[in-house]
Order: structure tokens, then sequence, then C-alpha cells
């Protein structure tokens, strides 16, 4: 499964630089004042001991899901087998049900959009999944200039985007000085009245110093995915001798966040590696883990699916690839078993599996306009550049169509990025998530930000159906809801009209 060998040649910078981290990884791993969350053959237990769960135990589960909701309290790892081994279709409607019923009531009926932006494809790992692994020579990799980067982020500006995670592979040319660089300068970058105001990460583990580095620069979340939580399938696809191979240096990755002063964490699965039952209760137990030893639980949970990607065979031939269904029921179990977390869909999934699975699923937060290509944004008349991309997506919409789509099913969409600049995260963002009272500043920050984009961005299809049903629905809620934040997001649009911008709660 491993492209080991001669096709995995580092340069000799390359590998000093991987030999020399590694040691220290290796260090830290002896070390490490942790004891590893995961017991694979407890999961394993969990899982053969409930393959056949009667009806009248999911249905407990279904409701005990409901009842820890405005606590922001997480299932148990057996409710979570459970509901995995759920065989019976009305059953799920059910759970489907539930899952958007816990949306509305934590977060209401907006969704979040962001952008991804690839700044650097190379790599010292080989991770067999991986279209960016360092043993493919079909790809052609590159390390954005700080000036590819403005470019970038004016593309993504200029349609409206205001929220990046933006993605970096693990090599010394985008080592973690580079990413605080990269980082000053998307928040450098203005395109009229147009900016980006978050900036949240997905990368490699780094050392608790070098995350106080990254942190000083204004990040939001920042995102690590563990890929497996099963250690013979997390060995098998990670060569032993690389630094992605290190298990534990990565399962403890967002604990050293956490030390390091990053306020939210972000955890994910490659589903398509291993069983998904499995990988939902590893996602849960990191999750318990994190709110154990810090009292803060992961600000979002993220499921992309393995998809295919150039010249790597793996993608296309594993076992464990995961089918619609079961996708469905990953990201509803997901959002009955973390009820307090954001919960992340991606273009990986096609225009009308997405449309289904943001309701099935209680999703909160989606990418849009999404182009993956290391400088795709740049080139945005190209969907696809398949030698400069890690993997394939599917939804490859424009924002403004993307937008049109969820406003014509009803939705909110939302730029809001208040919520780290206003100081609700990790330890003060976790009491609202729970309680589910963060809803209200969601709603009025969403009406805001969307009436930004209908001013600067929107085409007239969409400004038309966000100004006349999306906008006037969404202050009804207000009204009846929060009468007192209603009249103050009143003055605001109106001082929006007035050319006044990022005007927020
Ligand atoms: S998955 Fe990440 S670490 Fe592994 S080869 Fe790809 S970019 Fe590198």
């Amino acid at each position: 499964m491993i492209d080991e060998g001669a096709t995995y040649m580092l340069s000799p910078h390359e590998e000093r630089w991987r030999n020399e981290r590694l040691a220290r990884v290796m260090k830290w791993q002896a070390a490490m004042p942790y004891k590893s969350f995961i017991d694979d053959r407890q999961i394993q237990a969990l899982l053969e001991d409930n393959t056949q769960p009667e009806t009248k135990e999911t249905l407990a589960v279904i409701e005990k899901a409901r009842a820890n909701t405005p606590k922001g309290i997480m299932l148990a790892p057996r409710d979570v087998a459970v509901l995995a081994n759920t065989k019976d279709p009305e059953l799920w409607e059910a759970l489907f049900e539930t899952a958007d019923w816990i949306k509305q009531k934590v977060y209401g009926n907006r969704i979040v959009l962001f952008a991804p932006l690839y700044v650097s494809s190379p790599c010292v790992n080989n991770c067999a999944y991986c279209g960016f692994r360092h043993g493919n020579r079909s790809i052609r990799t590159r390390t954005l200039s700080m000036d590819e980067i403005e470019q970038e982020i004016k593309a993504l500006v200029d349609v409206g985007h205001k929220r990046l995670i933006v993605v970096y592979g693990e090599h010394p040319s985008s080592d973690y000085r580079y990413m605080c660089k990269s980082i000053q300068k998307v928040y450098a970058t203005r395109n009229g009245t147009g900016e980006i105001r978050r900036v949240n990460i997905n990368a490699a583990p780094l050392f608790t110093d070098e995350y106080e580095e990254v942190h000083s620069v204004g990040i939001g979340t920042y995102q690590v995915f563990q890929e497996t939580y099963h250690y013979d399938t997390y060995r098998r696809v990670h060569p032993s001798n690389t630094l992605k191979g290190q298990y534990l240096w990565r399962l403890f990755g967002l604990h050293r966040a956490l030390e390091g002063g990053i306020d939210d964490v972000a955890i994910g699965v490659l589903f398509g590696l291993y069983d998904w039952r499995y990988e939902l209760l590893g996602l849960l137990c990191h999750a318990m883990s994190l709110e154990k030893e810090f009292g803060i639980g992961p600000h979002t949970i993220s499921y992309p699916r393995m998809v295919s990607a150039l010249s790597t065979p793996l993608t296309t031939t594993s076992p464990y690839l995961v089918n619609n269904k079961n996708f469905a029921k990953i990201v509803a179990i997901v959002r009955l078993m973390c009820p307090y977390t954001g919960s992340i869909l991606t273009a990986r999934e096609t225009p009308p599996l997405r449309r289904e699975i943001i309701r099935k699923g209680g999703v909160s937060q989606m990418d849009a306009g999404t182009r993956i290509a290391v400088g795709g944004y740049a080139e945005m008349k190209r969907e696809h550049i398949p030698e400069k991309e890690q993997f394939q997506i599917t939804d490859t919409r424009s924002l403004d169509d993307f937008i049109y789509d969820l406003c014509e099913n009803g939705y909110l969409p939302s730029f809001c990025t208040a919520g780290y600049r206003e100081g609700r995260t990790g330890a003060n963002f976790m009491p609202l998530a729970k309680h589910a009272t963060v809803k209200n500043f969601c709603i009025a920050n969403g009406i805001l930000t969307f009436k930004e984009y209908l001013l600067d961005y929107a085409s007239p299809k969409t400004r038309e159906i966000g100004t006349t049903v999306i906008i006037p629905t969404y202050l009804r809620w207000l009204n009846e809801h929060v009468p007192v934040l209603a009249s103050r997001v009143r003055k605001h649009l109106k001082d929006e009209e007035e050319n006044q911008r990022d005007l927020h709660f």
C-alpha cells in the first residue's frame, strides 16, 4: 500500500530537515505527558457488542441526543456504536430529523461559508492516499511566493469571500515561519473594501513553541485530521520513517496546540481508509480527551471522504470506501454525538448530495467557489488542474451560484467572522454553543455579512432573492426571538447601505 523505495527520494536538504525534525518528534513521543485515548480493543468490542441494536435502544439514544443539546453534552461511546449499527430506514429518518433539529437549536438555519486556500504542495511525507505525497511524480509541486498569495487573495476577495482555511504541506519551504508570513500577507491584502477577516489553518502538527508563533499572527482554528484512528491502518498508509508516520505525535497535535495558546482546534477523519463506524468512535474519543484535558471540545469536526487523486490507486481501490447512504449517516451521527461542534461538509461531494446532506446531517459550514489547485484562484477559469491538486473535487459551482442555491432552499448564507474578533473563542465560545445561545449572534451577524455580500458582489438574481426573501425572513426570526438585537441589526443594515462595512456583534 505504501509507495516506498526509489520513488521516495528526498533531496539532501529535505532529508536533513525531515531527519532533524523526526529526531525531535521521537524525543517528544518518548517523554509524552499523555496516554493514548484510542483503546482499539474497547472500540472493537463496543462495535461487536452492539451489532443489532433494538429499536428502543436507538430511540433512547436519539432522545438522549436531544436532551443533551441544550446542555452541550456529548453522547457516550456505546451510544455512537448503537447509532452506527442501526439499520432500520425509519429509524434513520428519525435520526436525520434530529440532526437537523440540533443544528437549528444551536446555530439556527445559517450556513457559514469559507474557501480553502492551498498555498503549498511539496511534502516530505508519503501518505498512500495523497496526491501530494513525495513519491507521486505526476504532481507539479510548488509553494506560493508572497506575491502569488496576494494574487490568490485578491481573486477570492473579489468574489466576496471573508474566511479561509489555508492548507500547507509538511516541508521546509512551508514551515511555521512561512505559515506566519503567509497569514500576515493574507490579512494585509485588500481589494477595494474587500478583505479576509478570519484565517483558519489546516497543516501538520507543530511543537508548542511553533504553535505560539502561529497563534501570535492571529489565526482562528487550527485543524489537524488524524486521517484514521485505527493503529494498523495508520501504519499501513503512513511510512514509519516519515513525520506523518508518528501516530501519537499527530494524535496529540491539538493538545499541544491548546498548550501553545491556540484558542480553537478542529478534528477530522479521512473516511474510506478504515471502517467508518470505528472512525466515528475515534472522533468521539478525541473530542472527549480534549474536553477532559482542556475543558474545550473541537470547534469543528470534518469528515472528508476519500475521493480520486492523480496516480493514487488507493483512493479508488480501498475496501473501506464509503457509499452515499453511509456518508449521510456519518454526518448525522457527528451532529448527534457532539451537538455544539461546527460540522463541515466540503466540495468533495456533488451538488445534489451536498443539498441533501445539509439538512439530513445538520451541517453548519461549507466551502464554496472552491479551487484546490495551488494557485488555482488566480486561474479561476479552470475548474480543475489535476497535476496541481491533492485530490479532485466535484462541486465546482461559483460562490454566487452556490449562494443562490442556499437561498432557494431557505438558508441564510453567512460570512460571519465576528466570534473570533469579539473574543467568542475557545473557553468563551464553548458555553454559548453548549447552551445553544450562540445562534442569536449567528443569525444577527449572518444577516449583516450576507447584506454586505448582496451590496458588493451578488449577481442580480441572488440580490433579488436575498433582499426580498432571505433577509426579511431572518429579520422576522430575530424580531420574534431577540427583539433588542433585531432593532440594532435594522440600524446596521441602513448603515451598510450608507457604505459602512464590517459591522458585527
Ligand atoms: S496527506 Fe498531507 S502529509 Fe501526507 S503526503 Fe499529503 S500533504 Fe503530505
